[in-house]
């Protein structure tokens, strides 16, 4: 037993899970006894602790003892359920607790005229925050978890942005995961969620984000294929994961992340089925006579994306994250317009950004990194390993971690996590922002219920925005295959080519 603690502590210090010194602050979340007891509410503040858990130190659960209307959570109180949550979630378990008189920020779900610095509240497809009391918005719907789960995000990004000092919320907003854009104002009531059988390809942060919204429905219905071929949960990322707890980071090292992933599911009692493949989205695959119905790509490579497009799909439902940055399109309808590769293709300049992270890293030149990308069969060598030590940026005696790091190796270290700098009185260090993947999971659990339930669909296939500034930052497009599409071209969907081939021979 001691042996497995000190391997463990090893473990987590390697992986540098330590939590990023975030807020030394509580927040305090408050709930009238007719609110606490409604199934939306319940999901905000759930959502909520558990972005909470992940961001300040300190949490006050002002809340009336009600039932707990999950079914993981059968025959105990909210608070109960909520306070065991927070004790598995938090990365803060090491730090000293904060004392009495470390600031508050208090936050009313639905209904209620407490002092509070954020109010906040959802109805169906649509999260609502206020500096000021909101009046009768939640409906007492148990089926659509969207809304709820995108106001935790949004209350989570507005306690940022103030301890932050970027911005404060002056005037009640309204978001929608109908449609974020809010081009179409539509709030349609839905009576139950047939998903159909849909293929996710990814158990990331943006992944397991889908599962987290659809975890909370009993109303949802169908099968998910699940595919990711990541050995096991990255610990490194484990702030930006809002389903995996540290508790499931620090005890499933040793297992894939999608047996993992089936296994928590379990657990909550998923209401859908779920089978998982431990393996990425595989050109090998395209083969297979059958056409693939619905894919949702939570992948964070273009290549991976790549391999998705090539099979085109009838329906992609893509989000992408950058740091505090949210891209969501959709492929497919429409043959005139972009796939997934036309949106992602290979963008020379931020590649060349990556190596040179890579290369940071490793502690290798980037000549040798450019090298070692470039040929899928090299693989680093005890010279490369005795650089990196030379570098500080490996261990001695550590051979084994990193000779024979192939190219999927080497790039599973591009730093695509969603994080923004501290201001120097908060340390100055980056920090991992988890509700940018989970919001961006939820819209597209939205997409894809909008789809199967076959609603107005979004005038727009493309969709980007910065979380820390939803109000005026929103940019939806409707785009166009790309001439330069390797996989439209290589489909014949794009003339382009052949247009300039006709140019330079006169016909
Ligand atoms: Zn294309």
């Amino acid at each position: 037993m001691k042996e497995f603690k000190a391997a463990m502590a090893e473990y987590l210090a390697s992986e540098n899970i330590t939590p990023e010194v975030f807020h030394r602050r509580i927040i305090q979340i408050q709930f009238t006894p007719h609110t606490a007891a409604t199934w939306e509410g319940q999901v905000v503040c759930y959502t909520l602790v558990d972005l909470v858990s992940r961001l300040f130190q300190g949490l006050r659960l002002e809340i009336p003892d009600v039932p707990c209307l999950f079914r993981w959570g059968k025959d105990r109180t909210l608070k109960a359920v909520l306070e065991e949550r927070y004790h598995v979630a938090t990365g803060f378990k090491d730090e000293p607790p904060l004392g009495l008189d470390a600031p508050v920020l208090t936050i009313q779900i639905g209904e209620g005229e407490g002092k509070a610095d954020f109010y906040v509240s959802s109805s169906q497809w649509k999260a609502i925050i206020s500096p000021t009391p909101i009046l009768n918005s939640l409906i007492h719907s148990e089926i659509l978890p969207t809304g709820a789960v995108a106001a935790a995000c949004l209350t989570a990004i507005e306690l940022v942005k103030k301890v932050l000092g970027k911005g404060s919320l002056d005037s009640h907003y309204i978001f929608s995961t109908f449609d974020p854009s809010q081009m179409l104002d539509e709030n349609p009531v839905v009576s139950s969620l047939p998903l159909g059988e849909v293929i996710l390809a990814g158990a990331g942060s943006i992944g397991t984000g889908f599962l987290y919204t659809l975890l909370f429905s009993d109303a949802a219905s169908g099968k998910i294929l699940l595919l990711d071929g990541d050995p096991k949960l990255d610990a490194r990322n484990y702030l930006r994961y809002v389903l995996p707890t540290r508790q499931d980071i620090e005890c499933f090292s040793s297992v894939s992340k999608v047996d993992w992933a089936k296994g928590r599911l379990a657990d909550y009692g998923f209401p859908l089925e779920v089978e998982v493949v431990p393996r990425d989205f595989d050109p090998a695959m395209r083969d297979t006579e059958d056409e693939l119905d619905l894919v949702i790509s939570a992948v964070d490579r273009n290549d991976s994306r790549h391999d998705i497009a090539y099979y085109r799909p009838r329906r992609v439902i893509n989000a992408a994250t950058g740091s505090t940055t949210i891209t969501l399109t959709t492929h497919g309808q429409d043959k005139e317009l972009a796939c997934l590769a036309c949106h992602f293709s290979d963008d020379t300049k931020k590649w060349q950004g990556l190596i040179q992270d890579i290369a940071g890293i490793f502690g290798l030149s980037v000549e040798r990194v450019t090298e070692l990308l470039g040929n899928s069969s090299l693989r680093t060598t005890e010279e490369d390993y005795q650089v990196m030590i030379a570098a500080g940026c490996a261990e001695p005696n550590c051979p084994n971690d990193y000779i024979g790091l192939n190219r999927d190796g080497l790039r599973k270290h591009e730093r695509m996590y969603a994080k923004i700098s501290l201001p120097e009185q908060f340390g100055g260090t980056d920090v991992t922002l988890p509700f940018v993947p989970l919001l961006a999971g939820c819209l597209q659990a939205a997409e894809t219920l909008k789809h199967r339930l076959d609603l107005k669909p979004n005038p727009y296939n493309y969709l980007r925005f910065d979380v820390m500034d939803i109000k005026t930052c929103i940019h939806p497009r409707r785009k166009k295959v790309s001439p330069k599409c390797l996989v439209c071209n290589d489909h014949g969907e794009s003339n382009f080519i052949l247009e300039d081939e006709l140019k330079l021979t006169g016909i």
